[in-house]
């Protein structure tokens, strides 16, 4: 009788019961969660509407604390917060400014990053995207002259991190921006709390940014679809993953047309000051760590095809699949047959980029 009137009290819970059973000669009242119950949050966070995605036991309550963290990170991350530590750092009053470990780590990765591309990445670049009006929304061509001053503060070779006294030093009048490995950090760290939460089955959407924690709950991978970056409601093609982070960067994310018709896109070529123009229309780069595929397709895209490959060539450690302004697509070895065209490149070639 007792036990009936549980499950009818369950029953009314509605859609977050439904597929849970109740556990028979367990404790009264305990539940068991099948692998493929499901749930969901969405929320906005760093700019943008995310979702995430978890099955089976602990679920809800990891997707809880994995939604704290990301909130964490971007309370850490943001330019605009005026308690977060990277304002801080812009807005510093000393030389010298301390700083956690968790900004050290995300930084060091930046660094290794923008040294790696001679600085085609480089967080220093902010002065330059406030400029555009990128980051306010009141947009503008800047006067070659202004560009050319404000070039002046970017220089990520200006930056120095002392690891023992956990401190930083920008040169005068330089300031930082996250904005192109943040994201992918925060997936990283939502990741990390899921599986604290011994949750085995995610998929988190973090405004395009795809974090993949296991498999499906049916054992089988998960499909992420690639924006087709010309008609951008369509999708180019689906990627088959495991337990990897799938990141885009394309010209069609973020943009303004001038007066001209010229568009202009958010992703700024340092050694220009202008937006980025390397003959590629998108670069989504598969990896394991958020951060560095978040940072890496950023960078990339700035790099074009030819650098791009090479730097696989020599660092690996992840894939790529690029659009070139052409429309042709290439796809590094490693993930050729995890990948499927599909929509209006349902017909094209896809090229392979080999070692
Ligand atoms: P994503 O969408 O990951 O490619 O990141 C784009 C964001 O990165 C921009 O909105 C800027 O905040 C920042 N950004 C733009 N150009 C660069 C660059 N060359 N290096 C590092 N960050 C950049
Ligand atoms: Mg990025």
């Amino acid at each position: 009788m007792k036990n009936k009137r549980i499950l009818s009290w369950i029953m009314t819970m509605g859609i977050v019961i439904a597929g849970m059973e109740v556990c028979a000669g367990c404790k009264k009242g305990e539940v068991i969660v099948p692998d493929s119950t499901r749930f969901d949050v969405d929320f906005n966070a760093m700019d943008t509407y995310m979702t995430l995605t978890a099955y089976g036991k602990n679920a809800e309550s990891g997707l809880e604390k994995a939604k704290t963290r990301i909130q964490e990170v971007e309370g850490i991350f943001s330019v605009t917060d005026e308690n977060s530590d990277i304002y801080k750092i812009n807005h510093r009053e000393t030389e010298q400014i301390a700083i956690s470990d968790e900004v050290m780590n995300v930084l060091g990765e930046a660094l290794t990053i923008s040294e790696r591309t001679s600085g085609n990445f480089d967080i220093s670049i902010y002065p330059v995207l406030r400029e555009w009006g990128f980051t306010t929304g009141e947009y503008q061509v800047p006067e070659e002259s202004v560009l050319q001053e404000l070039l002046q503060k970017v220089d990520y070779t200006k930056i120095s991190v002392d690891s023992d006294e956990k401190t930083v030093t920008l040169a005068d009048g330089m300031e930082v921006d996250f904005g192109a490995i943040a994201k992918g950090y925060s997936g990283d760290m939502a990741v990390a709390a899921l599986k604290e939460a011994e949750v085995t089955s995610a998929l988190l959407n973090l405004g395009g940014n795809i974090q993949a924690l296991g498999e499906k709950p049916d054992g089988s991978s998960w499909n992420v679809a690639i924006k087709d970056p010309v008609f951008t409601s369509e999708y180019m093609g689906v990627l088959s993953v495991k337990d990897k982070a799938v990141i885009t960067s394309g010209g069609y994310e973020r943009y303004f047309e001038d007066r001209d018709g010229n568009t202009w896109s958010h992703i700024i070529d340092p050694s220009t000051g202008y937006s980025a123009d390397s003959g590629t229309m998108s670069i989504t780069i598969v990896g394991t760590s958020g951060m560095e595929a978040d940072a890496l397709s950023t960078a990339m895209y700035v790099s074009g095809i030819e650098k791009a490959s090479e730097y696989w060539k020599t660092y690996g450690g992840f894939d790529m699949v690029i659009i070139t302004k052409e429309e042709e697509v290439y796809v590094t070895e490693g993930i050729k047959e995890d990948f499927t065209l599909m929509g209006n490149y349902k017909d094209k070639q896809v090229h392979i980029i080999e070692k």
